[in-house]
């Protein structure tokens, strides 16, 4: 008999709506839920992918163990128990940071992992924590615990009412979003224009957003603090700040006037590659504008200044009186209160309480940069992490220079992986740990709601019961608590919530109890019986009473900033020898390295290519289709090439996520379309030494003749 369930497309950060037809086990169809509050039916490509990830045959349904002979099917007693004595062992002889926890970016789309699996996480005593967050939004995670004082407290760009939009290094038409949940960016941004507003992109390559855009500035790679510091300076010299309702609440006004004094546009025309009177002409409309409001995103981070850019941003919207105004950047007022459950429990971040061991780089609450994860694998010494808990992640193909960290990985004692497949990190995994997949788990979006664009909740029920042969994620943490804790290893306070948590049956009534006391006091109940979510309204001004440093003022400027902008501008005098700049790109039909095994998403022209502009081309005689080698610090692969101006000058461009060729993985599809790994050729060794965020964007590049 068929089915229809309405659920939550859970692939990125957008959470569409989606409607899913099943009938027995089998899904027959799926598409955008026309009446979800929040997406209206919007869908990308990428949702019909959940049925691939379902039904792929080579999904791992239950434990595998690595043998001298391959992979062998064990049962999960066996796996759990394997597992905890690892991680027992492995503390025990080396010490606890001799363990380490990577956690990937799907990991906060998967309600298990968010609730259960970072109590478990934070249960296990070792300060080798590493994720995604530092090859990703770390900067915007610093900047607010830095000014506001709560990591999670993230200003997003009130998309809906804006009239004056600057986007920098961001393509949230591809994106639907990022660090700005916002599906059907398209609509969004053509609505921006038809009531007048102006749509203004800034990106070394002319994106699918800079095309709809009402302009586009070409910039290098790498240098968007010094544009943003020429936009302040130029606000402050032409008297055109105005902080607005906030004035009374913010620290650093008149300092930071003194920082950007020097900076000038034509002191920056050189090494942004824009010209003066743009910069000017950018500030100018800003200022004058109604309701403007500045937005970065993977492009403003993952770059050498990601720290300062991210920063500045916030800085912006405050000069420009934009912050937690509406058309401005607002904050989102989540049903689960994350920012007032991270204050109650301690979570709200900090910053460079400790350095990592082997290159002195600061934590950032409570995580290394992973961009040194491989070091602490391979350099002997106290603390040497030997064992490793990867949680639904693919860091050979995600973190800067893959190579490396893979022969790190080949030299660990023991390994475990919580993964579905066996892909390029976890084939070097003793145990893969399968959970479930998402449409067999229930679904919200603890992390989202943050970032939301309009407040708004919805609980999605599982589509299909797990098989009694599987184990959803919070039950494999829940399995191996249960054996760590007979054992003493945990710390006591962080697993006395854990049990909490799982006494009272899991995440979905720790979700439950969070939306009870949260500043909507929605119910479950009232979730569950709303299947198309629960419309909370349009965002409101959350100052002062959202703010959380000490002395309750908004900090313009910190010291590490204050520091910092002194390596910036040391970095124009510094040369180079690699002539061409690398950055990464988005494909609307990919995510990460994580959907290259569904056929529908891959077929077609081929994704992973260089992209060149026609004058380098020309300078090295290449033509679209043929295949060149570039080599940077870390490494060099063979690519095809694509001609094309839609890329600066001394700029080229490869996708992330690519590279299936390794041995020892099974993916069919995903090796059947390879690729090649941008990090193979991104630096482990030079990263934004501010926030510790890796650098993907602006890699130094050569083409080898
Ligand atoms: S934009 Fe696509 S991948 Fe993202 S949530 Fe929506 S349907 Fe899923």
């Amino acid at each position: 008999m068929p089915q229809t369930h309405y659920s939550t497309c859970s692939l990125c950060e957008a959470t569409c709506g989606i409607v899913v037809e099943t009938e027995g086990r089998r899904v027959l169809k799926i598409y955008g839920d026309e009446n979800d509050v929040f997406s209206k039916g919007y869908i990308c490509p990428k949702a019909a992918a959940l049925q691939d990830l379902y039904e792929d045959p080579d999904r791992l349904w239950e434990p595998v163990k690595r043998t001298t002979t391959g992979w062998r099917t064990i049962s999960w007693e066996e796996a759990f128990d394997e597992v905890a004595k690892g991680i027992l062992v492995t503390q025990k002889a080396h010490g606890r940071d001799a363990l380490a926890f990577y956690l990937g970016n799907p990991s906060v789309h998967c309600l298990g992992i968010m609730t259960l699996g970072q109590l478990f996480i934070r249960s296990v005593r070792t300060r080798s924590r590493f994720s995604a967050t530092s090859v990703d939004q770390l900067p915007h995670m610093l900047a607010a615990q830095q000014m506001f004082g709560n990591q999670v407290r993230i200003p997003v760009p009130d998309i809906d009412r804006t009239d004056f939009i600057v986007i920098v290094g961001a393509n949230p038409l591809v994106s639907n979003g990022s660090v700005m949940t916002a599906p059907g960016m398209k609509s969004r941004l053509k609505a921006l224009k038809s009531r007048g507003g102006t749509v203004v992109v800034i990106d070394p390559r002319r994106t699918q957003t800079a095309a709809i855009a009402n302009e586009h500035h070409f910039i290098r790679p790498g240098t968007d603090a010094f544009l943003l510091l020429a936009i302040v300076q130029v606000l402050f010299a032409e008297n055109l700040v105005s902080v607005g309702r906030l004035e009374a609440l913010v620290d650093g006004v008149d300092e930071m006037r003194v920082l950007a004094s020097e900076t000038n546009p034509e002191s920056v025309e050189q090494v942004t590659g824009m010209d003066a009177e743009s910069i000017r002409a950018l500030a100018r409309g800003a200022a004058k504008a109604k309701r403007p409001v500045f937005y970065g995103r993977m492009g403003a981070c993952t770059q050498e200044f990601g720290g300062l850019t991210a920063w500045l941003l916030n800085v912006l919207n405050i000069l420009i009186g934009s912050l937690d105004e509406p058309g401005g950047a607002m904050f989102a007022n989540p049903a689960v209160d994350l920012p007032g459950l991270a204050s109650r429990f301690g979570l709200k971040g900090h910053y460079d309480r400790y350095r990592s061991r082997v290159r002195d780089l600061p934590e950032f609450s409570g995580e290394l940069p992973v961009a040194t994860m491989a070091d602490e694998m391979l350099v002997d010494g106290d603390g040497k992490i030997r064992g490793l808990v990867s949680i639904a992640g693919n860091p050979v193909l995600s973190t800067p220079n893959g190579p490396k960290l893979e022969s790190a990985l080949a030299g660990l004692d023991f390994m475990v992986a919580i993964d579905p497949y066996i892909n390029e990190t976890t084939r070097h995994a003793n145990i893969i740990l399968p959970p479930t997949t998402p449409l067999e788990r229930d679904h919200y979006d603890v992390v989202f709601g943050l970032l939301m664009v309009r407040n708004n909740a919805k609980y999605a029920p599982a589509v299909f019961e797990r098989q009694p042969e599987q184990r959803h994620d919070w039950e494999i943490f829940a399995e191996l608590w249960a054996r760590l804790q007979k054992s003493g290893p945990l710390s006591k306070a962080k697993s006395s919530l854990f049990k909490r948590a799982l006494l009272r049956g899991g995440p979905r009534a720790v979700i439950g109890m969070a939306l009870r006391t949260g500043p909507h006091k929605l119910s479950l109940r009232k979730l569950l019986k709303s299947p198309h979510g629960v419309d909370l309204g349009a965002l409101k001004s959350m100052m002062p009473a959202a703010l959380a440093t000490k002395d309750e003022r908004i900090h313009l400027v910190t010291d590490p900033y204050r520091k910092d902008l002194a390596r910036l501008h040391a970095s124009k005098e510094r040369e180079c020898e690699f002539p061409l700049r690398l950055i990464g790109r988005r494909h609307l039909r990919s995510n990460n390295s994580w959907l290259h095994n569904s056929e529908r998403l891959v077929k077609g022209k081929e994704g992973c290519t260089l992209l060149m502009h026609p004058d380098d081309a020309a300078s090295y005689s290449i033509s679209t289709g043929d295949e060149v080698t570039i080599a940077s610090a870390a490494g060099e692969v063979r690519v095809g090439v694509e001609v094309t101006d839609e890329v600066l000058r001394g700029v080229v461009s490869l996708p992330h996520g690519w590279g299936h060729s390794r041995s020892g993985t099974q993916t069919r599809t995903a090796e059947k379309h390879a690729g090649v790994s941008m990090n193979d050729l991104t630096n482990d060794a030079a990263i934004d030494v501010l926030s510790g965020n890796a650098i993907l964007n602006g890699v130094p590049v050569r083409l080898v003749t």
